[in-house]
């Protein structure tokens, strides 16, 4: 067979060779050890942890090393296609601190190795795809749908393994006539690798996460060109990552059992090969057992879902560092208050059997991350989430930035600030009692009879001075106490609790009912001084109502 004549039949519109294209796009005036790497998402509409995770590694990598980080879109299965899903990836990304070099953009392409998407490069894949035939290194199939079923049937049945590969692969060997007539037929043919690879060879192989490994070498041959010209991930990831300059493959190990054939492909294209970054799975626990994030069983796979509860943008990306370098943790413990890009990132200390999320730890460091901003900080962020995901209470918080502001500042500062909020969302709760429409009925319970707490209140009222500070306004508080006969004395009332009719976390608490309505408040002092004193006093006399 002259497969100079088969290219020419196959590709007759290709004029373009591979030495054009070297030269089109050169190598990459990067400094030595410079990581070149780059996200290829599908434009799903779907953003999820497992894109940020691939995300921050490729990053941390690429930015780290003074490289190069690209966003290329893998827009070849266009029935998936959602319309403005690039837009939503690059947002989103960029929200969590993100950004690329080059790449897809909001209104097209950035940089000189493009076009960053795919659908746009069918004529350069078609170079390589000619250059492959006329080596003999690539073929036709004109296989139908039924034919690869039927054939599918029949290794099932014989217990065989599944694929167009040696004896099953029909049209591997035919001559330049039956190809010609199927053509003048006008029947559909997809272009198919011709692979030499044996099962029985195996070769080593280092991943940077996964290590050494063991690698089956391929033997089948898999489809390059889909029947309307547009290319397989596996022909579009060779080519790309080789024109683009790749010197790093971020992706997730749902790849591994293509890699022998990837590895194959660069080799026949004579491309070098990149290095490989093959990340985990995100695990969760269920139950005792660990299994995968699943998008229809767990809704924080999605990365609208931080959005929506408010965790900062902080807190999720110092919770993914934590996952995913096992040293972050303490590196964050030695450097409280160094930027979190100022960490050394390493692939390697990503856990090859994938990283274990866990809720309450991303809750735990989110509290602590907060605990750490100032309050105009707090402020800016939650007005933000709350215009978009409770306007009535963000229309508060922007009536009055100073009052916010002042609750947001309550056991803020100092050397251990009190860790109240991890989400957005829980900041209503938290404060809302500070603005009338939000403040919860009193409801004082029973453990005392209505006089006893009109009593504690009247007796409040009658000292209760805005100008005090927050000794003299707690002796007050304890002369109260004293005076009805309760006990200041916390140790004497644990000792034998009949002896007082209550003590003074008793008397606070009616306090804090009447003016918050939980039994739960920051410091009750500061509250009142937030709230001043007409809105105090309004407000344990209103309590009063209640008692009548
Ligand atoms: N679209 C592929 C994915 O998201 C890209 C894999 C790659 O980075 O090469 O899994």
């Amino acid at each position: 067979m002259d497969y100079q004549v088969l290219a020419e039949l196959l590709f007759p519109q290709v004029t373009d060779t591979p030495e054009m294209l070297e030269e089109r796009f050169p190598a990459r005036n990067a400094p030595e050890g410079a990581v070149i790497t780059r996200m290829a998402p599908s434009p799903t509409g779907f953003v999820h942890l497992g894109n940020l995770v691939q995300g921050l590694t490729s990053e941390r990598m690429a930015h780290q090393s003074g490289g190069v980080l690209f966003l290329r879109v893998e827009d070849t299965d266009a029935k998936r296609e959602v319309p403005g899903a690039v837009e939503v990836l690059i947002d989103t990304l960029k929200h969590y601190g993100i950004s690329f070099d080059e790449g897809a953009t909001h209104d097209g392409d950035a940089g000189n190795y493009g076009p960053y998407r795919q659908r746009q490069r069918a004529g350069i894949y078609h170079v390589y795809a000619k250059k492959l035939v006329s080596e003999g290194q690539a073929y036709p199939c004109f296989c139908t749908e039924e034919q690869l079923a039927a054939m599918r049937e029949m290794q099932e049945a014989n217990k065989e393994t599944t694929g167009y590969y040696g004896k099953y692969a029909m049209w591997r060997d035919r001559s330049l006539e039956e190809i010609q007539a199927e053509l003048a037929a006008g029947h559909p043919w997809v272009l198919r690798f011709k692979s030499m690879g044996s099962i029985e060879n195996q070769f080593k192989f280092d991943d940077l996460v996964k290590g050494k490994l063991t690698i089956t070498e391929n033997n089948v041959d898999h489809v390059l060109l889909k029947s309307d010209g547009i290319p397989t991930y596996h022909f579009a990831h060779a080519v790309d990552d080789h024109l683009m300059r790749t010197t790093h493959v971020v992706r997730g190990d749902e790849w591994l059992p293509t890699l022998p054939f990837h590895i194959q492909l660069f080799k026949a294209l004579g491309f070098k090969l990149p290095k490989y970054v093959h990340i985990g799975p995100l695990m969760k626990m269920d139950g005792t057992s660990k299994r995968k994030l699943s998008k229809r069983k767990d809704p924080e796979l999605a990365l609208t879902f931080y959005k929506a509860e408010g965790f900062p943008v902080k807190a999720v990306y110092e919770y993914i560092m934590t996952i995913l370098n096992s040293n972050f943790e303490d590196w964050r413990r030695a450097n409280p208050d160094a930027s979190a890009d100022t960490f050394k990132f390493s692939p390697k200390k990503l856990n090859p059997a994938g990283s274990l999320f866990d809720y309450a730890k991303l809750t735990d460091v989110s509290k602590n991350v907060i605990s750490k901003m100032t309050a105009e900080e707090v402020y800016g962020l939650l007005v933000e989430w709350a215009k978009e995901f409770d306007p009535d209470f963000g229309a508060k918080l922007e009536a009055d930035p100073a009052y916010a502001t002042a609750i947001l500042a309550i056991g803020r500062g100092g050397k251990k600030p009190r860790k109240d909020l991890a989400t957005w969302k829980e900041a209503k709760p938290y404060m809302g009692f500070f603005y009338d429409e939000y403040l919860d009925a009193a409801d004082f319970g029973d453990k005392f009879g209505k006089e006893t707490v009109l009593d504690a209140l009247n007796r409040f009222l009658a000292v209760f001075d805005i100008a005090d500070d927050a000794n003299t306004w707690f002796d007050k508080v304890k002369a109260i106490t004293t005076d009805m006969g309760f006990t200041t004395d916390m140790k004497a009332y644990k000792a034998d609790p009949t002896a007082f009719p209550g003590n003074v976390a008793d008397i606070s608490t009616m306090l804090r009912i009447a003016v918050t309505g939980k039994t739960n408040s920051p410091d009750l002092y500061t509250v009142m001084q937030i709230l001043g004193y007409e809105r105090t006093v309004a407000r344990i006399k209103a309590a009063k109502e209640t008692l009548n």
